[in-house]
Protein backbone atom coordinates (compact mmCIF):
# COMPACT_ATOMS: atom_id res chain seq x y z
CA UNK A 1 0.00 0.00 0.00
CA UNK A 2 1.44 3.75 -0.91
CA UNK A 3 2.67 5.14 1.90
CA UNK A 4 1.92 8.82 -0.40
CA UNK A 5 -1.83 8.38 1.10
CA UNK A 6 -2.70 9.81 4.99
CA UNK A 7 -2.76 7.06 6.63
CA UNK A 8 -6.18 7.87 8.54
CA UNK A 9 -7.74 4.46 7.27
CA UNK A 10 -6.48 1.19 8.07
CA UNK A 11 -7.54 -0.43 4.68
CA UNK A 12 -8.82 -3.69 3.50
CA UNK A 13 -5.76 -5.13 1.29
CA UNK A 14 -8.08 -6.63 -1.86
CA UNK A 15 -8.42 -3.84 -5.09
CA UNK A 16 -11.56 -4.26 -6.82
CA UNK A 17 -11.77 -3.12 -10.27
CA UNK A 18 -15.20 -3.22 -11.22
CA UNK A 19 -19.21 -3.81 -9.50
CA UNK A 20 -22.71 -4.90 -10.67
CA UNK A 21 -25.74 -4.53 -7.99
CA UNK A 22 -24.41 -6.02 -4.55
CA UNK A 23 -21.65 -7.97 -6.35
CA UNK A 24 -17.62 -6.79 -6.56
CA UNK A 25 -14.70 -8.03 -8.72
CA UNK A 26 -11.31 -8.09 -8.76
CA UNK A 27 -8.76 -7.55 -11.19
CA UNK A 28 -8.86 -11.66 -11.99
CA UNK A 29 -12.07 -11.67 -11.40
CA UNK A 30 -13.13 -13.17 -7.78
CA UNK A 31 -17.00 -11.88 -7.11
CA UNK A 32 -17.14 -10.69 -3.46
CA UNK A 33 -20.93 -10.10 -2.24
CA UNK A 34 -20.54 -6.51 -1.04
CA UNK A 35 -22.76 -6.20 2.19
CA UNK A 36 -20.91 -2.80 2.71
CA UNK A 37 -22.21 -0.85 -0.08
CA UNK A 38 -20.03 1.78 0.30
CA UNK A 39 -21.02 1.83 4.06
CA UNK A 40 -24.95 2.37 3.30
CA UNK A 41 -23.75 4.79 0.08
CA UNK A 42 -24.54 2.59 -3.23
CA UNK A 43 -27.88 2.81 -1.69
CA UNK A 44 -28.51 1.17 -5.67
CA UNK A 45 -26.01 -1.17 -5.81
CA UNK A 46 -22.66 -1.02 -8.07
CA UNK A 47 -23.03 0.70 -11.79
CA UNK A 48 -26.94 1.07 -11.27
CA UNK A 49 -27.60 1.36 -15.66
CA UNK A 50 -29.91 4.45 -14.94
CA UNK A 51 -27.41 6.11 -12.68
CA UNK A 52 -24.75 5.54 -15.14
CA UNK A 53 -26.89 7.15 -18.03
CA UNK A 54 -27.62 10.10 -16.26
CA UNK A 55 -24.40 10.48 -15.16
CA UNK A 56 -22.95 10.13 -18.59
CA UNK A 57 -25.36 12.20 -19.84
CA UNK A 58 -25.01 14.76 -18.18
CA UNK A 59 -21.03 14.56 -18.54
CA UNK A 60 -21.38 15.50 -21.91
CA UNK A 61 -23.35 18.57 -21.08
CA UNK A 62 -21.98 20.70 -18.09
CA UNK A 63 -19.95 19.68 -15.29
CA UNK A 64 -19.83 22.44 -12.85
CA UNK A 65 -20.90 26.30 -12.69
CA UNK A 66 -20.93 27.53 -9.55
CA UNK A 67 -23.85 28.53 -7.23
CA UNK A 68 -23.96 31.99 -8.57
CA UNK A 69 -25.67 30.62 -10.91
CA UNK A 70 -29.04 28.95 -11.49
CA UNK A 71 -28.56 25.24 -11.56
CA UNK A 72 -31.90 23.85 -12.66
CA UNK A 73 -30.68 20.68 -11.08
CA UNK A 74 -31.09 21.77 -7.51
CA UNK A 75 -34.40 23.07 -7.91
CA UNK A 76 -35.71 19.60 -9.07
CA UNK A 77 -34.22 17.64 -6.69
CA UNK A 78 -35.50 20.14 -4.07
CA UNK A 79 -38.38 20.22 -5.77
CA UNK A 80 -38.84 16.25 -4.78
CA UNK A 81 -36.72 16.08 -1.40
CA UNK A 82 -39.25 19.18 -0.40
CA UNK A 83 -42.38 17.18 -1.87
CA UNK A 84 -41.38 13.90 0.42
CA UNK A 85 -40.63 15.64 3.44
CA UNK A 86 -41.03 17.99 6.54
CA UNK A 87 -39.27 20.80 4.60
CA UNK A 88 -39.90 23.86 2.53
CA UNK A 89 -35.95 24.29 1.58
CA UNK A 90 -32.50 22.61 0.83
CA UNK A 91 -28.99 23.65 0.68
CA UNK A 92 -26.80 21.10 -1.24
CA UNK A 93 -23.10 20.43 -0.32
CA UNK A 94 -20.67 17.67 -0.97
CA UNK A 95 -20.59 15.13 1.90
CA UNK A 96 -22.45 14.46 5.13
CA UNK A 97 -20.17 16.06 7.18
CA UNK A 98 -21.06 18.99 5.15
CA UNK A 99 -24.85 18.81 4.98
CA UNK A 100 -24.57 18.33 9.23
CA UNK A 101 -22.43 21.64 9.39
CA UNK A 102 -24.90 23.69 7.66
CA UNK A 103 -27.84 22.12 9.88
CA UNK A 104 -25.69 23.10 13.14
CA UNK A 105 -25.08 27.01 11.17
CA UNK A 106 -28.66 26.77 10.63
CA UNK A 107 -29.50 25.91 14.06
CA UNK A 108 -27.88 28.83 15.51
CA UNK A 109 -28.21 31.68 12.81
CA UNK A 110 -31.90 30.85 13.68
CA UNK A 111 -31.66 31.92 17.05
CA UNK A 112 -29.50 34.66 15.81
CA UNK A 113 -32.31 36.02 13.84
CA UNK A 114 -34.64 35.59 16.51
CA UNK A 115 -32.73 38.26 18.77
CA UNK A 116 -31.45 35.42 20.78
CA UNK A 117 -27.45 34.92 19.94
CA UNK A 118 -26.97 33.47 23.13
CA UNK A 119 -28.73 30.24 22.16
CA UNK A 120 -25.48 28.44 20.12
CA UNK A 121 -25.23 24.71 22.64
CA UNK A 122 -26.15 21.84 20.47
CA UNK A 123 -27.09 18.99 22.58
CA UNK A 124 -25.63 15.73 21.31
CA UNK A 125 -25.45 11.92 22.16
CA UNK A 126 -22.94 9.50 23.57
CA UNK A 127 -22.36 6.64 20.12
CA UNK A 128 -23.44 9.20 17.32
CA UNK A 129 -21.61 9.97 14.58
CA UNK A 130 -21.93 13.09 12.62
CA UNK A 131 -18.69 13.59 10.33
CA UNK A 132 -15.24 14.58 10.41
CA UNK A 133 -14.90 18.46 10.18
CA UNK A 134 -14.24 20.17 13.50
CA UNK A 135 -18.17 21.29 14.16
CA UNK A 136 -19.11 17.53 13.31
CA UNK A 137 -16.63 16.15 15.51
CA UNK A 138 -17.80 18.53 18.30
CA UNK A 139 -21.00 17.36 18.08
CA UNK A 140 -20.47 13.63 17.88
CA UNK A 141 -20.34 10.69 21.36
CA UNK A 142 -16.97 9.89 20.32
CA UNK A 143 -14.04 11.55 21.95
CA UNK A 144 -11.41 9.65 20.45
CA UNK A 145 -11.70 11.53 17.23
CA UNK A 146 -11.10 14.97 18.76
CA UNK A 147 -7.57 13.68 20.35
CA UNK A 148 -5.10 16.05 19.58
CA UNK A 149 -7.66 18.53 17.76
CA UNK A 150 -7.79 21.11 20.66
CA UNK A 151 -10.38 21.52 22.89
CA UNK A 152 -13.54 20.80 22.36
CA UNK A 153 -15.18 23.53 20.44
CA UNK A 154 -17.57 25.87 23.04
CA UNK A 155 -21.74 25.08 22.60
CA UNK A 156 -21.40 20.97 23.04
CA UNK A 157 -22.78 18.68 25.23
CA UNK A 158 -22.77 15.44 25.15
CA UNK A 159 -25.50 13.39 26.98
CA UNK A 160 -26.49 9.92 27.07
CA UNK A 161 -29.79 8.71 24.77
CA UNK A 162 -30.88 6.84 27.95
CA UNK A 163 -31.27 9.75 30.47
CA UNK A 164 -34.65 11.36 29.46
CA UNK A 165 -34.64 13.49 32.89
CA UNK A 166 -31.09 15.19 32.07
CA UNK A 167 -32.10 15.59 28.13
CA UNK A 168 -35.10 17.64 29.12
CA UNK A 169 -33.26 19.58 31.39
CA UNK A 170 -30.83 20.23 28.95
CA UNK A 171 -33.32 21.38 26.19
CA UNK A 172 -35.13 23.47 28.80
CA UNK A 173 -32.06 25.68 28.85
CA UNK A 174 -31.96 29.39 28.05
CA UNK A 175 -28.53 28.66 26.21
CA UNK A 176 -29.75 25.81 24.25
CA UNK A 177 -29.98 26.01 20.02
CA UNK A 178 -30.85 22.79 18.84
CA UNK A 179 -30.63 18.80 19.57
CA UNK A 180 -28.89 16.54 16.87
CA UNK A 181 -29.57 12.91 16.61
CA UNK A 182 -29.56 9.86 14.29
CA UNK A 183 -32.84 8.08 14.37
CA UNK A 184 -31.13 5.06 13.64
CA UNK A 185 -27.62 5.32 15.01
CA UNK A 186 -25.16 3.71 12.35
CA UNK A 187 -21.38 4.02 13.30
CA UNK A 188 -22.66 3.24 16.79
CA UNK A 189 -24.00 0.43 16.15
CA UNK A 190 -27.19 0.15 14.55
CA UNK A 191 -28.90 1.38 17.55
CA UNK A 192 -32.47 2.07 16.21
CA UNK A 193 -34.21 4.97 18.76
CA UNK A 194 -38.09 4.36 19.13
CA UNK A 195 -40.79 6.29 17.92
CA UNK A 196 -41.43 7.25 21.80
CA UNK A 197 -38.14 8.68 22.64
CA UNK A 198 -38.37 10.61 19.36
CA UNK A 199 -41.53 12.22 19.62
CA UNK A 200 -41.23 12.83 23.80
CA UNK A 201 -37.84 15.09 22.39
CA UNK A 202 -39.72 16.16 19.63
CA UNK A 203 -42.38 17.66 22.21
CA UNK A 204 -40.07 18.93 24.84
CA UNK A 205 -37.75 20.65 21.76
CA UNK A 206 -41.36 22.80 20.50
CA UNK A 207 -41.96 23.48 23.72
CA UNK A 208 -38.85 25.19 24.38
CA UNK A 209 -38.36 26.40 20.92
CA UNK A 210 -35.01 24.38 20.46
CA UNK A 211 -34.80 23.12 17.14
CA UNK A 212 -34.60 19.46 16.35
CA UNK A 213 -32.12 18.28 13.69
CA UNK A 214 -31.95 14.63 12.37
CA UNK A 215 -29.07 12.89 11.05
CA UNK A 216 -30.48 10.90 8.53
CA UNK A 217 -27.26 10.84 6.30
CA UNK A 218 -27.28 7.02 6.78
CA UNK A 219 -30.36 6.00 8.05
CA UNK A 220 -32.27 8.16 5.28
CA UNK A 221 -32.92 7.58 1.30
CA UNK A 222 -34.69 4.29 1.72
CA UNK A 223 -32.40 2.30 4.06
CA UNK A 224 -34.96 1.43 6.62
CA UNK A 225 -37.47 0.83 4.35
CA UNK A 226 -39.26 4.53 4.51
CA UNK A 227 -37.80 7.35 2.65
CA UNK A 228 -36.23 8.69 5.96
CA UNK A 229 -36.05 6.69 9.10
CA UNK A 230 -38.07 9.22 11.59
CA UNK A 231 -41.26 8.89 8.81
CA UNK A 232 -42.19 5.94 10.44
CA UNK A 233 -43.20 7.69 13.35
CA UNK A 234 -46.22 10.18 12.34
CA UNK A 235 -45.49 13.53 14.47
CA UNK A 236 -41.67 13.19 14.81
CA UNK A 237 -40.30 15.10 11.94
CA UNK A 238 -37.35 17.62 12.89
CA UNK A 239 -36.82 20.89 11.84
CA UNK A 240 -33.48 20.43 10.26
CA UNK A 241 -32.04 17.05 8.86
CA UNK A 242 -28.88 16.32 6.84
CA UNK A 243 -29.04 13.84 4.48
CA UNK A 244 -25.85 12.32 2.12
CA UNK A 245 -24.48 9.16 1.00
CA UNK A 246 -27.34 7.10 -0.78
CA UNK A 247 -28.94 10.95 -1.50
CA UNK A 248 -26.02 10.20 -4.95
CA UNK A 249 -25.80 6.70 -5.25
CA UNK A 250 -22.34 6.97 -4.76
CA UNK A 251 -21.63 10.24 -6.57
CA UNK A 252 -20.75 12.74 -3.82
CA UNK A 253 -23.98 14.81 -2.70
CA UNK A 254 -24.98 15.67 0.62
CA UNK A 255 -28.12 18.03 1.53
CA UNK A 256 -29.62 20.07 4.16
CA UNK A 257 -33.19 20.01 4.36
CA UNK A 258 -34.72 22.76 6.86
CA UNK A 259 -38.40 23.97 7.88
CA UNK A 260 -38.75 27.94 5.95
CA UNK A 261 -39.11 28.83 10.03
CA UNK A 262 -35.54 26.78 10.65
CA UNK A 263 -33.80 28.77 7.82
CA UNK A 264 -34.79 31.70 8.15
CA UNK A 265 -31.74 33.27 9.17
CA UNK A 266 -29.90 31.40 6.13
CA UNK A 267 -30.21 34.47 4.26
CA UNK A 268 -27.56 35.77 1.11
CA UNK A 269 -24.27 35.35 2.31
CA UNK A 270 -24.69 32.95 5.33
CA UNK A 271 -23.47 29.98 3.70
CA UNK A 272 -21.89 28.59 0.65
CA UNK A 273 -20.05 25.67 -1.19
CA UNK A 274 -18.08 25.45 -4.47
CA UNK A 275 -18.92 22.25 -5.47
CA UNK A 276 -21.88 21.77 -3.48
CA UNK A 277 -25.29 20.70 -5.73
CA UNK A 278 -23.46 20.90 -9.14
CA UNK A 279 -24.89 19.27 -11.99
CA UNK A 280 -23.14 16.40 -12.14
CA UNK A 281 -23.97 15.86 -8.93
CA UNK A 282 -27.57 17.08 -9.33
CA UNK A 283 -28.17 14.45 -12.16
CA UNK A 284 -27.48 11.45 -10.30
CA UNK A 285 -29.17 12.56 -7.59
CA UNK A 286 -32.56 13.09 -9.26
CA UNK A 287 -32.40 9.57 -11.06
CA UNK A 288 -31.76 7.92 -7.53
CA UNK A 289 -34.14 10.01 -6.00
CA UNK A 290 -36.55 8.66 -8.31
CA UNK A 291 -35.29 5.08 -7.97
CA UNK A 292 -35.57 5.25 -4.60
CA UNK A 293 -38.67 7.09 -3.70
CA UNK A 294 -40.24 4.63 -5.90
CA UNK A 295 -42.93 2.21 -3.81
CA UNK A 296 -41.49 -0.47 -4.68
CA UNK A 297 -38.38 0.03 -4.18
CA UNK A 298 -38.99 0.54 -0.59
CA UNK A 299 -40.92 -2.21 -0.23
CA UNK A 300 -38.43 -4.15 -1.59
CA UNK A 301 -36.00 -3.38 0.66
CA UNK A 302 -38.00 -3.86 3.55
CA UNK A 303 -38.16 -7.62 2.27
CA UNK A 304 -34.46 -7.91 2.10
CA UNK A 305 -34.16 -6.52 5.29
CA UNK A 306 -36.99 -9.34 6.81
CA UNK A 307 -34.94 -11.56 4.74
CA UNK A 308 -31.91 -11.04 6.56
CA UNK A 309 -32.94 -9.98 9.79
CA UNK A 310 -34.95 -13.12 10.18
CA UNK A 311 -31.85 -14.79 9.16
CA UNK A 312 -29.35 -13.49 10.97
CA UNK A 313 -31.44 -14.30 14.34
CA UNK A 314 -31.64 -17.87 13.41
CA UNK A 315 -28.09 -17.68 12.96
CA UNK A 316 -27.85 -16.16 16.48
CA UNK A 317 -29.58 -18.87 17.81
CA UNK A 318 -27.49 -21.44 16.37
CA UNK A 319 -23.95 -19.62 17.45
CA UNK A 320 -24.94 -17.95 20.74
CA UNK A 321 -20.95 -17.84 21.30
CA UNK A 322 -20.05 -16.14 19.14
CA UNK A 323 -23.19 -13.20 18.59
CA UNK A 324 -25.00 -11.44 21.27
CA UNK A 325 -27.76 -10.14 19.31
CA UNK A 326 -29.56 -8.97 16.05
CA UNK A 327 -30.77 -4.80 15.99
CA UNK A 328 -31.18 -2.05 13.70
CA UNK A 329 -33.70 -0.79 11.15
CA UNK A 330 -34.32 -1.83 7.95
CA UNK A 331 -31.11 -2.30 6.01
CA UNK A 332 -29.37 -0.74 8.52
CA UNK A 333 -28.58 -4.04 10.25
CA UNK A 334 -26.13 -4.16 13.26
CA UNK A 335 -25.12 -8.06 14.92
CA UNK A 336 -23.18 -7.59 18.04
CA UNK A 337 -20.73 -10.20 18.76
CA UNK A 338 -19.53 -11.81 21.24
CA UNK A 339 -16.19 -12.24 19.77
CA UNK A 340 -14.35 -9.56 18.27
CA UNK A 341 -15.49 -7.55 15.63
CA UNK A 342 -12.87 -7.10 13.20
CA UNK A 343 -11.81 -10.61 13.76
CA UNK A 344 -15.05 -11.36 12.62
CA UNK A 345 -14.96 -9.14 9.37
CA UNK A 346 -11.37 -10.65 8.43
CA UNK A 347 -12.93 -13.54 8.73
CA UNK A 348 -16.02 -12.98 6.20
CA UNK A 349 -13.55 -11.77 3.95
CA UNK A 350 -12.37 -15.04 3.77
CA UNK A 351 -15.69 -16.34 2.44
CA UNK A 352 -15.41 -13.39 0.13
CA UNK A 353 -18.57 -11.18 2.14
CA UNK A 354 -17.90 -7.76 2.76
CA UNK A 355 -19.80 -6.56 6.02
CA UNK A 356 -18.86 -3.12 7.98
CA UNK A 357 -17.34 -2.68 11.85
CA UNK A 358 -19.64 -0.69 14.20
CA UNK A 359 -19.60 0.61 17.71
CA UNK A 360 -20.40 -1.64 20.56
CA UNK A 361 -18.74 -4.48 19.17
CA UNK A 362 -21.19 -4.88 16.41
CA UNK A 363 -20.43 -6.00 12.73
CA UNK A 364 -23.22 -4.21 10.03
CA UNK A 365 -24.87 -5.25 7.25
CA UNK A 366 -25.46 -2.10 4.88
CA UNK A 367 -26.90 -4.06 1.23
CA UNK A 368 -27.86 -2.01 -1.48
CA UNK A 369 -31.39 -1.17 -1.20
CA UNK A 370 -32.90 -3.74 -4.45
CA UNK A 371 -30.11 -6.62 -3.63
CA UNK A 372 -32.13 -9.44 -5.12
CA UNK A 373 -33.31 -11.90 -2.15
CA UNK A 374 -31.52 -14.93 -3.62
CA UNK A 375 -27.78 -12.50 -3.12
CA UNK A 376 -29.70 -11.99 0.76
CA UNK A 377 -29.72 -15.70 1.03
CA UNK A 378 -26.49 -16.09 0.14
CA UNK A 379 -25.19 -13.48 2.36
CA UNK A 380 -26.38 -15.24 4.55
CA UNK A 381 -24.55 -18.23 3.92
CA UNK A 382 -21.63 -16.70 3.25
CA UNK A 383 -22.34 -15.43 7.39
CA UNK A 384 -23.08 -18.66 8.90
CA UNK A 385 -19.88 -20.26 7.06
CA UNK A 386 -17.45 -17.30 8.68
CA UNK A 387 -19.68 -18.36 12.19
CA UNK A 388 -18.44 -21.38 11.87
CA UNK A 389 -14.70 -20.48 10.96
CA UNK A 390 -14.42 -18.18 13.75
CA UNK A 391 -15.98 -21.09 16.26
CA UNK A 392 -13.55 -23.26 14.62
CA UNK A 393 -10.62 -21.29 14.58
CA UNK A 394 -11.70 -20.97 18.82
CA UNK A 395 -11.66 -24.61 19.57
CA UNK A 396 -8.08 -24.91 18.22
CA UNK A 397 -7.09 -21.83 20.35
CA UNK A 398 -8.67 -23.42 23.40
N1 LIG B 1 -23.53 11.36 9.77
C1 LIG B 1 -23.66 10.02 9.79
C2 LIG B 1 -24.80 9.38 10.52
C3 LIG B 1 -22.72 9.22 9.12
O1 LIG B 1 -22.84 7.88 9.15
C4 LIG B 1 -21.66 9.85 8.43
C5 LIG B 1 -20.63 9.05 7.75
O2 LIG B 1 -20.47 7.88 7.96
C6 LIG B 1 -21.58 11.24 8.44
C7 LIG B 1 -22.55 11.96 9.11
C8 LIG B 1 -20.48 11.95 7.71
O3 LIG B 1 -20.64 11.83 6.35
P1 LIG B 1 -19.40 12.07 5.36
O4 LIG B 1 -18.41 10.99 5.64
O5 LIG B 1 -20.01 11.99 3.99
O6 LIG B 1 -18.85 13.40 5.66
Amino acid sequence: MSDRIMAVYNRAPMVFERGVGPWLYTQDGEAWLDCVAGIATNGLGHANPKLVAALTEQAGKIWHLSNIFRIPGQEELAERLTANSFADTVFFGNSGSEAIECALKTARKYHAANGQPERIDIIGFGGSFHGRTYAAVNASGNATYLEGFGPRLPGFIQLSLDDMDAIAAAIARPTTAALIVEPVQGEGGARALTGEWLLEVRRLCTEAGVLLIYDEVQSGMGRTGKLFAHQWFAGAEPDIMAVAKALGGGFPVGACLATAEAAKGMTFGAHGSTFGGNPLAMAVGIAAFDEIARPETLDHAAKVAETLSNGLSDIAARYADIIVDVRGKGLLIGVKMVTNNREFMAAARDQRLLVAGGGENCVRLLPPLNMPIEDAKEALVRFEATCAAVRATLAQAA
